[in-house]
């Protein structure tokens, strides 16, 4: 089933302080749909202006507004009352994320499952977070009081527009902070339609808002700006870095969640349906713009040449199309940036290394950022398209010859977001879990993901953790109450 009928133009604001504002500046930007290169939207550039209000608000909302009084459940029962919205309103906000981002309107779908699920977890955690009684001598108490981190800038990616933001804000309302949120340029929409029901759902003016602009405006406003305590990122590791130095000015909390180049290692008793599935699923699940996309396929040399005829047969039959198609298993790319950025890549892909399948543009399309699934083999470790993250559907499949090998090719790498290894033996699988520097490791799966938990990454993939209650201690401080209960003078002067 396809949907063909054209949807209207729509213009958004930024939300400030409860309200909906145009920007200081009057710019707009458009917003598009990437399988037709049209302009879906026009959104309200946040000039640095804009950001100093929105942060100005979420520093009051936290320092003097009501929200200071709420309650722990209070906060839990706002987060429940999210996660009902966004049930409600599925079928609009999984099609305006597959029309804005180009993925499958299926994937869409588990997406905005998860975005429920995500405030549902934490409005069930906001509760529970309690401090601790300390072993200090019997002549005094010392406790903890877990308390909110402030004004949390939040500032986000294109690959999961909702979820995304879900990550960031669910943990952030629990905790009692307030927040400015800044989605990535290409894909506002889905955020501000969930800050319509903001008011409704009891969020005071302040404690959530969202402002949009290209990242070097709005984000680095948002990062540099000395009323915000803590910076959240999801992005390329090139602004991560960016980030981290502008936020030393102002000593900010920082979280980092950055891209990958991440492992999928398949050694040769992998059970052979599930690999084949899992190395293609690993790669080109959300088009393979994913941070933890299992970009590296490393494939034992005993069934090497197999498996990559097996990869290359099954990815033939990857369902390019519209987004909104329900059989569609691969959808555009992004932006017009991506494709260029993702086809570029193509072009070095087939200097270093040979070309299983793909490799340009898919051509059925007249219109839209559509890029082959594409299959690189007898890819050096040492080849760009090994090393630096395409963050399209770009396979690089590289042979081992036995698990030392396997691991040492795994962690040769400046990433360290996720792996994933492929055996049917226990003993190899979690040798093997152990030895790769990564904060996730999937045996004989890639890619689920579950709020329960913790997402993050080691070395060049960022610090912190989301999801889970490691995603809210990270907007949680910590503060020692020591109580002396002797009456008698300290006696020291
Ligand atoms: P991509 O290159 O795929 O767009 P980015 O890391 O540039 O990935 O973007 C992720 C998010 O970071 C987006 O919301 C973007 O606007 C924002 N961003 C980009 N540059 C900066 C910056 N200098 N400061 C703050 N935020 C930024
Ligand atoms: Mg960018």
């Amino acid at each position: 089933m396809s949907t063909t009928a054209k949807p209207t133009v729509k213009s958004y604001q930024n939300y400030i302080n409860g309200q909906w504002v145009a920007s200081s500046s009057g710019e707009t930007f458009p917003v598009y749909d990437p399988s037709t290169e049209e302009v879906i939207a026009h959104v309200a550039s946040a000039t640095a202006a804009d950001v100093d209000i929105a942060v100005k608000a979420a520093r009051a909302a936290f320092d003097s507004g009501p929200w200071a009084q709420t309650t722990a459940q209070d906060r839990g029962r706002i987060l429940f009352k999210i996660a009902d919205k966004i049930r409600q309103n599925t079928a609009m906000l999984a099609e305006l994320e597959a029309r804005n981002c180009g993925k499958p309107i299926v994937e869409a779908e588990y997406d905005l499952a998860d975005v429920a699920t995500c405030f549902e977890y934490y409005g069930g955690l906001a509760n529970k977070v309690t401090g601790h009684v300390n072993p200090v001598p019997a002549n005094a108490l010392s406790f903890t009081l877990r308390e909110p981190m402030g004004v949390a800038a939040q500032i986000i990616p294109w690959n999961f527009p909702l979820l995304m933001a879900a990550w960031k804000l669910a943990p952030a309302i629990a905790a009692g902070c307030t927040c400015v949120l800044k989605p990535a340029e290409q894909t506002p929409l889905t955020a501000m339609e969930l800050a319509n029901w903001f008011e409704e759902v009891g969020l005071p003016p302040g404690v959530v808002n969202v402002v949009n602009g290209v990242g070097e405006v709005t984000g680095a406003a948002l990062v540099a700006h000395p009323g915000v305590d803590k910076v959240a990122f999801t992005g390329s590791a090139a602004v991560g870095k960016i980030i981290v130095k502008s936020a030393a000015d102002t000593l900010k909390r920082v979280t980092l969640e950055l891209g990958g180049k991440s492992p999928n290692v398949f050694f040769a008793d992998a059970d052979w349906e599930a690999a084949v599935d899992g190395a293609l699923f690993g790669v080109f699940i959300n088009q393979g713009e994913v941070c933890s996309a299992g970009s590296r396929v490393l494939v034992e040399k005993k069934i090497y040449t197999k498996f990559v005829e097996a990869m290359t047969e099954k990815a033939k039959r990857i369902k390019l199309g519209p987004p909104l198609d329900r059989d569609t298993k691969m959808g555009p790319l992004v932006s017009k940036e991506q494709y260029d950025r993702v086809t570029s890549y193509l072009e070095i892909g087939k200097k270093e290394a040979k070309t299983a399948i793909g490799g340009g543009r898919a051509k059925a399309f007249a219109k839209g950022y559509y890029v082959e699934p594409t299959i690189f083999y007898d890819v050096q470790n040492s080849a760009r398209i090994a090393r630096e993250e395409i963050f399209g559907p770009v396979a690089s499949v590289i042979p081992f010859e036995n698990e030392a090998e396997a691991i040492r090719i795994s962690n040769d790498t400046p990433y360290g977001l996720a792996a994933a290894v492929w055996t049917r033996d226990i003993y190899k699988a979690f040798r093997v879990v152990k030895s790769i520097r990564a904060g996730i490791v999937w045996v004989n799966h890639m890619q689920p993901t579950y709020v329960e938990a913790p997402w993050g990454g080691y070395k060049q993939s960022g610090f912190g953790r989301e999801l889970g209650p490691w995603g809210l201690e990270e907007y949680l401080e910590t503060k020692q109450v020591f109580v002396n209960l002797d009456e008698t003078p300290i006696g020291w002067y």
